[in-house]
């Protein structure tokens, strides 16, 4: 077998090969190189410089897997590889604990004013009194994201006796609770925190969803650290914020625009700036080169790897059964991901009628956990680590089969449950996909476009007002759809309407005399 080592990477990575294929490293190769000599490889690692085309892949013949040594796999054409049916891995948690480390460091930076009290010194002064500063032991350290890089910062923090509070949404109180944290509201957390450090991936829901509101309710002494992606804080109200004297300072390892040139942060002596070096180590690399070597050990012995990228290849046969279901689950997928509240601790899919007898549903049960999961986590979750994924995150997933299809074929009904709301909701796929039941209300719902579902009291003119205030917004009501379990009870109505509903506009329909709840959601 011949693996070959397309970028530099460390040796101990090379080594780990050595005694199962035939290793050539050539890290100056040029592309064209790489198209002509790839039909010989049975594996291929780079890093960021040797780009994975769709020319090379295509030109490969016994080319199994594609390693990154490192994160981001931008470099790889992904699609390409999946269908061709080679595997991309990479190695996620290389970098966590010297991402870890690097926000320990600006954290000490900035309790202690190291690298301003370094630059005085160098300066020619002895300052001694400007660098007053303030122990850790025993202040609270607020931590937003609670995944790989997020439960190391935790751990080291306990170290140094601090109180942890934490808000991820999408983590168990027994996830938080085995490190010795507490999950609290977002606004506690800032309310409260002596150091808040930000560990979320950059999504649209985390884009500039720190600024003036948060550092309005942050301690005027409190400091807040990004070590993850530029664009998570307002840059704008972050340099007010400091400049006033609102908070007591921060540590940025990414801004929004790399290199920051002309940043005014920049000029600020509360701040502490180092340029995107987080996961910049000998140790990282070398654990990446070790992880993604061990990987294709496994993948050309006939084992099956951890960090796969891509989906694995399914039978033709099978394809042509659960092909019609794919499109119903992402749905379904996207419909739970955006009405759940609180951390998702199960989740339960069951097949019912003609389609309990089709094999490989679990790839049908995968797709949906991808589509729950992929929103909220940095890495791709993919139809392979799926499974492996929720398992991690604390999050049950039991399949079952045979429940009441109410006359359709075949029916999938969904239950997730979290420690804040349970959803039910069962979808069909006769001509198009179509949800048929919401937490116990019958509907028939299509899964395109818009919808705002709500849930309040069956009483007259409840209905009214909830399409009067969404007129007065200029949102476009398609059709409406209303169950009930009893006449005065509770009710739910599912609009489709023509345009998303903006938050404050939400806001204002929860405020509404007996609306008991609005959700949009948006397929
Ligand atoms: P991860 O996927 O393991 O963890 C992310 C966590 O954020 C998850 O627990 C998720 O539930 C949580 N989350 C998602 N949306 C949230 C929200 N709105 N509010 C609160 N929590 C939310 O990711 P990771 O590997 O720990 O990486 C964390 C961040 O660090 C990412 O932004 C990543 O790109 C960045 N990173 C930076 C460097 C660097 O050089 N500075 C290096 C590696 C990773």
């Amino acid at each position: 077998m011949k693996v070959l080592i397309a970028d530099q990477i460390n040796e101990k990575g090379i080594d780990e090969l050595k005694d199962i294929a035939d290793v050539v490293v050539q890290t100056d190769i040029t592309p064209e190189e790489l198209v002509s000599s790839i039909p010989d490889y049975d594996a291929i690692v780079v890093r960021s410089r040797t780009k994975v085309t769709r020319e090379v892949i295509e030109a490969s013949q016994k080319l199994k897997i594609i390693a990154r040594a490192g994160v981001g796999v931008d470099n790889v054409d992904v699609e390409a590889a999946t269908e061709k049916g080679i595997m991309v891995v990479n190695a996620p948690e290389s970098t966590s604990i010297t991402v870890a480390e690097h926000t320990m460091g600006i954290i000490l930076s900035l309790a202690r004013k190291i690298s301003i009290a370094d630059k005085s010194v160098k300066e020619g002064k002895w300052e001694k009194s400007k660098f007053m500063g303030s122990e850790l032991a025993g202040k609270t350290l607020g931590v937003i994201g609670m995944g790989r890089i997020g439960s190391q910062v935790v751990k080291r923090c306990k170290a140094f006796d601090m109180k942890i509070l934490v808000n991820d949404p999408y983590i168990t109180e027994e996830v938080a609770s085995r490190l010795g944290a507490t999950i609290v509201e977002r606004d506690t957390l800032f309310e409260e925190a002596d150091v808040i450090t930000i560990h979320v991936p950059l999504t649209p829901e985390t884009k500039h969803s720190i600024g003036k509101a948060e550092f309005a309710l942050m301690k005027d002494t409190a400091c807040i650290i990004n070590c993850a992606r530029g664009g998570i804080i307002n840059e704008e109200d972050l340099y007010q914020a400091l400049s006033e004297g609102a908070i007591g300072g921060a540590g940025l390892d990414v801004f929004e625009k790399e290199p920051p040139e002309g940043n005014p942060l920049l000029a600020l002596d509360n701040l502490v700036a180092t340029p995107h070096i987080g996961a910049s180590t000998r140790e990282a690399q070398r654990d990446a080169a070790i992880i993604v070597a061990k990987e294709i050990k496994e993948v050309l012995t006939g084992g099956t790897a951890r960090n796969v990228l891509n989906m694995p290849v399914i039978d033709p046969e099978t394809l042509i059964l659960i092909k019609p279901y794919f499109e119903l689950m992402t749905k379904l997928g996207r419909f739970l991901i955006q009405t759940a509240q609180g951390n998702i601790k199960e989740i339960d899919v069951t097949y019912c009628g003609e389609l309990a007898e089709f094999p490989k549903l679990d790839i049908l049960t995968r797709m949906i956990l991808q589509e729950i999961l992929n929103p909220i986590l940095t890495e791709p979750v993919n139809l392979v680590n799926a499974m492996a994924v929720a398992e991690n995150r604390g999050i049950t997933v039991i399949e079952g089969k045979r429940c009441e299809v109410h006359g359709f074929d075949s029916l999938i009904r969904v239950e997730m449950k979290s420690d804040k709301n349970d959803m039910v909701i069962e979808g069909v796929s006769t001509k198009e996909p179509k949800i048929v039941l919401i937490n116990g209300y019958k509907v028939d719902v299509e899964t395109e476009g818009h919808l705002l579902i709500s849930s309040y009291k069956d009483i007259p003119g409840v209905i009214g007002i909830i399409g009067t205030k969404l007129g007065e917004h200029e949102i476009n009501i398609a059709k409406m759809q209303v169950g009930r379990q009893e006449p005065g009870g509770e009710a739910v109505m599912v609009l489709k309407i023509d345009s998303t509903v903006p938050e404050n506009v939400l806001d204002e329909l929860k405020e509404l005399e007996n609306v008991y709840d609005a959700v949009v959601v948006n397929l």
